[in-house]
């Protein structure tokens, strides 16, 4: 491909299997959560979330969405239990959205798109990886959100950053932490697979206004041609032989 990897009819995630062949693997991700197929299993625990200590640091527009950053370098902010062995520190969160309210998130339920999901990506040294879906869906504003989408107009292009302390990542789970969990892949290159995908039941609410500050970041950097950064999304892949597990009944 002539570009880099990105969203749009050149380079979009059609094309990314030539520069990334793992891309038609067998643990790709995201995919449709079909809940009949779902197996509910007992032995699953509840997830645990240990973010009251959680330490932001910045927010960054790295072309493809916008990262917040948390120190890493200690157990701060940890996710285990639930089909996790250990612990897994908090690295950072982003979101993938749509052009529209219609569509945006990149795990589906029964072929039904919300209009956007929240990572938060979790890594146990040296190399397991965890991520935690949460869907967005519209209806009244999330309060918490937004502190986020207000640093988002001095992160308008590619490669701006801002610092960003004292953000609580709790402020963006839903109540419940009922789970359906997959071994899967990240879904931008490298598309490694080599993540335990753990995607909340529950969404949480957003309104279409603050899905609209979202849309207001930009793909290019700044003095190149505009690219509204929206449809960042990867379609389902084929679940192939994989079978995605319910904490829940
Ligand atoms: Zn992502």
């Amino acid at each position: 491909m002539s570009h880099h990897w990105g969203y749009g009819s050149q380079n979009g995630p059609q094309h990314w299997h030539k520069e990334f062949p793992i891309a038609n693997g067998e643990h790709q991700s995201p995919v449709d959560i079909s809940t009949k197929a779902v197996t509910y299993d007992p032995a699953l625990k509840p997830l645990h979330l240990h973010y009251d200590h959680a330490a932001s640091l910045k927010i960054l527009n790295n072309g493809h969405s916008f990262n917040v950053e948390f120190d890493d370098s200690q157990d701060k902010a940890v996710l285990k239990d639930g089909p996790l062995d250990g612990v897994y520190r908090l690295v950072q969160f982003h979101f993938h959205w749509g052009s529209s309210d219609k569509q945006g998130s990149e795990h589906t339920v029964d072929k039904v798109k919300y209009a956007a999901e929240s990572f938060g990506k979790a890594a146990q040294h040296p190399d397991g990886l965890a991520v935690l879906g949460v869907f967005l869906k519209i209806d009244s504003a999330k309060p918490g959100l937004q502190k986020v989408l207000d640093m988002l107009d001095s992160i308008k292009t590619k490669g701006k950053s801002a610092a960003f302390t004292g953000f609580d990542p709790r402020v963006l789970l839903p109540e419940s932490l009922d789970y359906w969990t997959y071994p899967g892949s990240l879904t931008t290159p490298p598309l490694l697979e080599s993540v335990t995908w753990i995607v909340l039941k529950e969404p949480i609410t957003v309104s279409s206004e603050q899905m609209l500050k979202f849309r207001g970041l930009h793909f290019n950097a700044e003095g190149e041609a505009e690219e509204p950064m929206v449809d960042n999304w990867r379609p389902a892949q084929p679940l192939k032989n994989r079978k995605i597990k319910a904490s829940f009944k």
